[in-house]
């Protein structure tokens, strides 16, 4: 961790970053080979192996942001997310998971998983309890996401690295919505961090990435197999990811101070039946936020009042986009039941709390009052 002392911003920009030794230029060089000098360095770069320069910079990068000993940079956030549970889990072993998951980790535990004789549990993270309740004797994994997609359920981190320690097992967050920004799980004990870099890191809608953090025997572990499934980013694209997290720091504190804001107001307005957002009081998890987020993030998900027509909402908005994925600088919005989570069934997102009118609004940095206004006047157009 060569930059533990520094602040996030400096972090951001300058951890990890290669130095031009010819031209002295001011950002890393871009090196896009696939075939190296066998007799220099160590002799077996090759960006299938996780070791090429600009992945080596990128990874020191997130790992400090992380606060961990080591990382790895992936194609997408589920090719992180299934070589992370790939590394840990076999044939005939069970993993405990959070029902309010991503809808393609879901489908990725309920479906191929099985094929591969790998069982699971489901606990609601609103009864934290019931985590070591499903703890079997071939349990290897505990996985959670906190904030969850989309209704920011919030898990107590010290609860589940003390209790996968207890039991020998691997803990495994999804960090994808607080960003490194607001939340460091490893800082309170949690074995692997995965991101959909897709989201904050990239942050403009531009790039498709995923990251793993951990120790340096954990990584080891990962990569054993990682090498093999060969899910890795382009060069290119990782040396954009590295640009786009030089402003991370900046973003994420625009999207926690906007989406606080937009929350209570919400909150606050007689057309609107409920809110979700870990920054409010009248959140279930809150004091839990507060303890281990810097911030909280720019998502929040709400239910318009009886008799308002979500759909009809979306339509009327003019800044705000109608869009898939998130945490863009650019605002957006979505039916979860429509888009995100059509793919788990009606069943299970009725397990999941997710109705059918739930909106999940991403937070941009455009400016407040442009983004209050919009709302406004959508409102007033479905009345
Ligand atoms: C988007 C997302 C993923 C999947 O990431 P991709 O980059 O689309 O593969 C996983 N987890 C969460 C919480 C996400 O929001």
């Amino acid at each position: 961790m060569s930059d533990k002392v520094k602040g996030i911003n400096t972090v951001c920009i300058h951890s990890g970053e290669l130095h031009d030794l010819e031209y002295g230029s001011a950002v890393s060089p871009l090196y896009m080979a696939t075939s190296y000098d066998y007799q220099v360095k160590s002799g077996d770069l090759y960006p299938r192996y996780f070791n090429t320069p600009n992945q080596q910079a990128l990874c020191q990068k997130i790992s400090d942001l992380e606060h961990c000993e080591a990382s790895l940079i992936f194609g997408s956030g589920m090719a992180a997310i299934t070589n992370a549970l790939m590394a840990f889990l076999h044939s005939g072993d069970h993993i405990v998971v959070q029902t309010s998951i991503y809808g393609g980790t879901y489908h990725f535990l309920t479906e191929l998983c099985a094929h591969y004789g790998i069982s699971h549990d489901f606990v609601d993270g609103s009864d934290q309890k019931a985590f070591s309740d499903k703890i079997k004797s071939n349990t290897k994994v505990i996985y959670i996401e906190s904030p969850s997609n989309p209704l920011l359920e919030v898990i107590d981190l010290n609860m589940i690295s003390a209790l996968a320690k207890s039991r020998d097992l691997v803990s495994i967050i999804d960090n994808t919505m607080a960003s490194p920004v607001n939340q460091n799980p490893a800082l309170f004990g949690v074995d692997v961090v995965v991101h959909s870099a897709t989201k904050y890191m990239g942050g403009h809608s531009d790039i498709l990435a995923g990251t793993i953090s951990c120790s340096k025997v954990h990584r080891d572990r990962i990569f054993s197999s990682a090498k093999m499934f060969g899910a890795n980013l382009s060069e290119y694209t990782i040396w954009l990811l590295e640009r786009s997290i030089k402003t991370m720091g900046l973003r994420v504190a625009c999207h926690n101070a906007n989406a606080q804001f937009i929350a209570e107001w919400l909150e606050a307005h007689p057309s609107i039946a409920k809110v979700h957002y870990p920054g409010l009081k009248s959140h279930a998890s809150h004091e839990i936020a507060k303890r281990q987020m810097k911030g909280f993030s720019g998502v929040i998900s709400f239910e318009l009042a009886a008799g308002l027509n979500a759909e009809q909402f979306l339509e009327a908005l003019r800044v705000i986009k109608r869009s898939l994925s998130f945490a863009g600088v650019e605002s957006t919005a979505l039916l979860p039941a429509a888009t995100s989570h059509s793919i788990v069934g009606e069943q299970a997102r009725k397990t999941m709390g997710i109705s059918d009118h739930l909106i999940r609004l991403s937070v941009g940095i455009e400016d407040v009052e442009d983004l209050i206004r919009d709302i406004t006047q959508a409102i007033n157009v479905i009345k």
